[in-house]
């Protein structure tokens, strides 16, 4: 018999890694599901289903695991497909955010011409923690004037609130931890 994927059981898939990739943080590895064919189509459809007929035109993702469902969602949703990346990655001219970390700071960079103003974007990420780095992507998406920006994540870290830093913005997450 096959069992019905549903969130609960992706979620139970989903690896701890206690202190990786420092002492102290429990790493939510999404690899253990991403190798399943049937997961990875499963969490694609639904996302994609969650964002059909939105008239998104890009699907903006944070490197690195943002990409990998990122791209799968764009092409399903018939949205180009813009990538932020860590500083020094992006090979033409670019605008760079940079925000604070627990300690020491952090830079996302993005093309100047990933985007034309008044796109409708669909910012996703594997996790959100605290929300850093989602509202660093954020600020870089708004020097592209956006019509509306949505944001979605496979999983969220409720303990750590990272939902209050983007209180403005219409957030999903599939699966919280
Ligand atoms: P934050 O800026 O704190 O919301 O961190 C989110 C970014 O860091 C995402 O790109 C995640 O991939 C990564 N990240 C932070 N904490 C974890 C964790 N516990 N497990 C896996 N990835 C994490």
């Amino acid at each position: 018999m096959i069992e019905q994927i549903t969130l609960e059981s992706i979620k139970e898939q989903i690896r701890n890694v206690p202190d990786f990739p420092k002492p102290g943080i429990q790493f939510k590895d999404i690899t253990t599901i991403l190798k399943e064919p049937e997961l990875f189509n499963y969490l694609v459809d639904t996302i994609s289903e969650m964002y059909q007929g939105l008239n998104i035109t890009k699907v903006v993702c944070i490197e690195s695991r943002g990409f990998i469902l990122g791209g799968a969602i764009a092409s399903k949703i018939g949205a180009g497909f813009a990538p932020i990346r860590k500083p020094g990655k992006l090979p033409a001219a670019k605008f760079t955010r940079t925000y604070t970390l627990e300690y020491g700071t952090e830079s996302v960079e993005i093309h100047k011409d990933a985007l034309e103003n008044g796109e409708t974007v669909l910012l996703h990420d594997d996790l959100l923690a605290t929300g850093g780095t989602a509202l660093a992507g954020i600020a870089l998406l708004n020097y592209f004037r956006p019509k509306k920006i949505y944001v979605n994540f496979l999983c969220e870290l409720d303990f750590l609130k990272g939902r209050e830093k983007l209180k403005s913005y219409e957030i999903t997450s599939l699966i919280h931890l």
